[in-house]
């Protein structure tokens, strides 16, 4: 990427729920969640985004659309164990080379995010349909831009503390429940040259991926976490 180069995003999910004929993520969703979530980054100025799933050849995610992929955005839910290490390997590589990761919701317990953040990932859940407000946190930092003071959600999936994560480097969002619980819903690391961002958003049955502000944290997020000098560190013998 350069200073006047479209940023490349490739936005992958397993796409298992939309693929269910009962399922209500299919009414909300017909594109899709990648689909809308593809629509909405192509429309934004100097973004350009294809998607990629599961189903397809090495899930979508070859060496080759790697190598053309800025950052890339996963979401996962019921397949986690069916993402082949050897794709795992690859993004964890990319990552470390520079690319941006989001991973979105449920891709908590997600190989690719297990695997660069080395923990378990556990959290604990309800699915109530709950209201949700994310507080805004650090309003200085450039992923909550134009997002305002907090994002009501009037109803979600609630995830609640703890959540085994390594200590994030910033924590943007503080999410409330009605329900009472807490969670830390928008954090980020960096790994090798990477950038990571992990945001809570997104339940399947609920139209999580309509909401504006939403939206504009992904947008935001996804610019936040262009390769700024990507390449590969190897070892050498210095004389
Ligand atoms: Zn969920």
């Amino acid at each position: 990427m350069t200073a006047n180069s479209p940023l490349r995003v490739t936005v992958w999910n397993e796409n298992r729920h939309e693929q269910d004929p009962d399922h209500v993520c299919r009414q909300i969703y017909p594109e899709g969640m990648h689909g809308a979530l593809a629509e909405h980054l192509a429309a934004q100025e100097g973004i350009e985004a294809r998607i990629a799933t599961l189903d397809e050849p090495e899930h979508g995610l070859s060496e080759a659309v790697l190598a053309e992929t800025d950052v890339l955005t996963w979401w996962g839910h019921m397949a986690h164990e069916e993402v082949a290490e050897e794709v795992v390997d690859r993004v964890q590589r990319r990552v470390l080379d520079g690319m941006g990761l989001i991973v979105l919701h449920s891709a908590h317990l997600s190989k690719v995010f297990l695997r660069l953040l080395g923990t378990s990932g556990i959290l604990r859940w309800r699915d109530v349909g709950e209201r949700e407000r994310l507080w805004v946190i650090e309003p200085g930092h450039p992923i909550v831009r134009g997002v305002g003071e907090c994002i009501d959600l009037p109803q979600t999936e609630m995830y609640g503390e703890r959540f085994d994560i390594p200590k994030p480097e910033a924590i943007l969002f503080i999410s409330h429940f009605e329900g009472g619980e807490v969670f830390r819903s928008g954090c980020t690391w960096q790994r090798g040259r990477g950038r990571i961002f992990y945001f809570r958003p997104g339940h399947e049955t609920f139209p999580i991926y309509r909401n504006e502000q939403v939206l504009r944290v992904i947008t935001n997020a996804v610019r936040w976490a262009a390769p700024v000098n990507p390449g590969r560190d190897e070892v050498r013998q210095i004389s």
